[in-house]
C-alpha cells in the first residue's frame, strides 16, 4: 500500500518528532512510519496541516505528489488512537513544560543489531577512537576494532523520543565519518546500530545512517 493511502498509527510504527525546519527555521513536526512516510506538519491532529516550505517539500516528498499536496487534495489518514495520543501529549507538554526526563541508556552487547529513528542531538567529529575505547593504538587493536579504525570517526548521540512516547531513550554511537556524513545536527535519521564489546568496553557502532529530513 502506498504511504498516502494507508491509515497510519501504531501498526506501522508511526513516529512524530518536533524539529526545526532547516530551511525556514520554524518549529514543525516530522512524521515517519514503516509505510515510508516522510511528511512535515505545521501542527499535530486534524486537519494535519502540511508544512509546505518549498525546499523541504521537495526533499521530503516524492516529486509526483508535490502538485497534489500543494492544493491539498491528498489527505493523510491517521488511526484515531495515534492522533489522540500525540495531540494529548503535545498539549500536556505545552501546558506544563515537563522537566527533561531521565534519559535511559541502552547497553550494547556483541552481535546485537537494532534500527533506531531519532533526532541527532550531539555530533562530535574526529573522535580519538583508541583513547575513547581505552585501547593501545597497535596493529592488533586496529584489527579487533575493524573498519572503524580505518579512518576518521564521528560520535553521535541520538534521542529517540517521539511525541507521545513515555520513555526518553538515547543512543551514543561511533561511526566512520563517511557513514556519519549525512547525519546533521537537529535532523531525523534512521540508524542501523551494531553492539560491540572489546575487552571491558562496550559501545554502539553506527553501521548505516539514513537521513530522513
Ligand atoms: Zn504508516
Ligand atoms: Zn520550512
Amino acid at each position: 500500500m502506498l504511504w498516502y493511502q494507508a491509515s497510519h498509527g501504531d501498526q506501522c510504527r508511526s513516529r512524530t518528532f518536533p524539529i526545526v525546519c532547516r530551511d525556514c527555521r520554524s518549529h514543525v513536526y516530522f512524521f515517519t512510519c514503516e509505510h515510508g512516510s516522510k511528511v512535515l506538519f505545521e501542527e499535530l491532529g486534524p486537519p494535519w496541516p502540511l508544512h509546505t516550505c518549498r525546499v523541504l517539500r521537495m526533499q521530503a516528498l516524492r516529486r509526483e505528489f508535490q502538485e497534489h499536496l500543494a492544493d491539498g487534495t491528498i489527505k493523510i489518514r491517521f488511526a484515531r488512537d495515534y492522533t489522540k495520543r500525540v495531540v494529548a501529549s503535545e498539549a500536556r507538554d505545552r501546558v506544563q513544560k515537563p522537566a527533561p526526563r531521565e534519559i535511559q541508556r541502552m547497553d550494547p552487547y556483541e552481535g546485537l543489531r537494532m534500527t533506531e529513528v531519532g533526532v541527532v542531538r550531539e555530533r562530535q567529529i574526529d573522535v580519538d577512537l583508541f583513547a575513547r575505547l581505552d585501547l593501545p593504538e597497535t596493529t592488533v587493536s586496529r584489527a579487533i576494532v575493524g573498519d572503524l579504525a580505518l579512518g576518521p570517526v564521528t560520535q553521535i548521540t541520538l534521542h529517540t523520543r517521539a511525541v507521545g512516547d513515555e520513555d526518553d531513550l538515547s543512543f551514543t554511537f561511533l561511526a566512520p565519518a563517511a557513514v556519519a556524513r549525512d547525519a546533521e545536527y537537529g535532523g531525523v535519521v534512521s540508524v542501523e546500530l551494531g553492539g560491540r564489546v572489546i575487552g571491558d568496553v562496550s559501545f554502539w557502532q553506527g553501521l548505516s545512517i539514513d537521513s530522513l529530513t
